[in-house]
């Protein structure tokens, strides 16, 4: 039977009141693994005000200390690694491997915030003038939402809730409604690190969740990763509640290959990066601008590798693509794949009815010419589609990069340093690749999404994330006493 999720509330498992529970099906089967609330705002009120309470306790455990129930968390992480990685791929769709490589990367969030008490160490100054002292310290900002998407469902809630509760911060995740079983399991682990009551939450639900997230006054900080409509409007509306927040948008990453890239290297990185995951990575290429000529060589290469990548379910041994995630999302991705040839781009290969079990699977599609400001030239596809367009210099590659309205990541293949160095300094994007197909920093840097990609100031991961979940409070400070013995 279907497991019934639950929510994790101030150090308890608890059942939904909600009216609604959706249905979790594997992607790959379209069988059902789950039903998940949608947790009413009366939920999300018990959850906010619990976090709220024990928030002041928390905070006056010393960093040395809290960071130890992170240490027993990259313990009890190791140790049912591949347990987590099965559940992202069986309820996700992705491949084992790729599902092992994003709890190494939740894993690394980690150990990163296990440095919270050196990485939140304030700056201090003597005599900024005569006997008057003056330092800044950081100190956590309360209770924070982390709002998560469908795609990394293992990954993404560890861009931030480790160094959330390691500046001494409560925090509600609020998984995706489509893949919500990983994190009932990491929350089966964090139970076991010994937190106190309240400090990590859980609460399942969807839209109206959010919003009641959003708005409610016990919530100082929100962070956001989905699509770019949500995003701005999590930015807007949290926003205008006075919460300090982060929101990550979709994207359209486009890649320049250079007739001097190397062909068979580039070749498998750009397979990788478009149809990896099913393209459902918001790291995953989906414009290829080959510049020069060298679609003559890319293209029949890159198709060549994209008919022989296996399609099938992620679990079993070699299959190297997955499903999508939805029958929505699949058929949604055939129409843009439609659109893009009724406005006039060349089908290379299709991957439309890929005829493969009851899972929601495509084939990688390839489309060439992609026509400048067309629909596919322009919309986030979302799903293994890689749209090919022609310019004829590094510079009109560039132009074309930065036409574009999202800014999360650019790359570049080519042999050549000037090429690269020219691109890195001008494209407008936040994350860059040279000769890399997925730039997705480790965790020690910020994820640094630009444009429609990203609506905040501050990143996910490392020092962003430290910054993001405290607030700077400056102390000016004198003695009379000392100052007066002296001088
Ligand atoms: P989504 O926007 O549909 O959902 C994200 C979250 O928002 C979910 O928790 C969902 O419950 C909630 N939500 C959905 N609609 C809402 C609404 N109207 N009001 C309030 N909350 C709402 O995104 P998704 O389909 O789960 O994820 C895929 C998207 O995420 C893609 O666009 C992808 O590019 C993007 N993404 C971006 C990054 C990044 O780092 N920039 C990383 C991963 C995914």
């Amino acid at each position: 039977m279907a497991e019934k999720l639950l929510n994790y509330i101030n150090g308890e498992w608890r059942e939904s009141k909600a009216a609604t529970y959706l249905d979790v099906p594997n992607p790959a089967t379209n069988e059902v693994i789950a039903t998940v609330p949608l947790s009413p705002a009366e939920e999300v009120d018990e959850a906010a005000r619990l976090a709220k309470a024990a928030f002041p306790a928390w905070r006056r455990t010393p960093a040395p200390a809290r960071i130890q129930h992170l240490f027993k968390l990259k313990a009890l992480m190791e140790e049912n690694f591949e347990d987590l990685a099965r559940s992202i791929t069986i309820e996700n769709g992705k491949v084992l491997d790729d599902a092992r490589g994003e709890m190494r990367r939740a894993i690394e969030n980690v150990e990163v915030a296990c440095g919270i008490p050196t990485m939140m160490m304030g700056d201090f100054a003597e005599d900024v003038a005569r006997g008057v002292d003056e330092y800044m310290i950081r100190q956590p900002v309360g209770v924070a939402a982390l709002i998560c998407p469908f795609n990394f469902p293992g990954m993404i809630p560890f861009w931030y809730l480790p160094y959330a509760i390691a500046c001494g911060n409560t925090v509600i995740v609020k998984p995706s409604e489509r893949c919500p079983v990983t994190m009932q399991k990491a929350f089966r682990l964090l139970e076991q690190c010994g937190f106190p009551k309240g400090v990590v939450n859980l609460v399942n639900g969807g839209a109206d969740t959010v919003n009641a997230l959003l708005d409610h006054p016990a919530i100082s900080a929100v962070t956001f990763v989905g699509s770019t409509p949500v995003a701005r409007h999590v930015y807007a509306r949290a926003s205008a509640n006075g919460k300090r927040v982060q929101a990550q948008g979709g994207a359209k990453n486009p890649l320049i290959i250079l007739p001097d890239a190397d062909v068979n290297l580039t070749t498998r990185i750009v397979t990788d990066s478009a149809f990896g995951n099913a393209g459902q990575r918001c790291l995953a290429a989906s414009l290829a601008v080959t510049v020069a000529g060298a679609e003559q060589t890319f293209v029949p290469a890159l198709a060549e590798a994209a008919r022989s990548l296996v399609v099938g379910n992620g679990l079993q041994q070699g299959v190297q693509m997955g499903p999508v995630i939805t029958p929505q999302s699949k058929a949604r991705i055939e129409g843009l794949i439609q659109k893009g040839i009724d406005e006039g781009a060349e089908m290379v290969i299709d991957g439309r009815n890929p005829g493969i079990g009851d899972g929601y699977f495509l084939k990688p599609t390839i489309i060439a010419d992609v026509p400048p400001g067309s629909t596919i030239a322009r919309t986030e596809i979302f799903g293994p589609v890689l749209g090919v367009m022609r310019v004829d210099t590094v510079e009109e590659a560039i132009a074309l990069v930065n036409s574009g309205e999202y800014g999360n990541m650019a790359c570049i293949f080519t042999s050549s340093g000037a090429a690269a160095r020219q691109f890195r300094y001008e494209a407008d994007a936040g994350n860059i690749g040279v000769n890399i197909g997925v730039a997705a920093p480790m965790a020690f840097f910020p994820f640094s999404g630009w444009k429609n990609s990203f609506f905040g100031t501050l990143h996910a991961q490392g020092k962003h994330a430290v910054e993001f979940f405290t607030q700077t409070k400056v102390v000016v400070e004198r003695w009379f006493e000392s100052w007066e013995r002296k001088f």
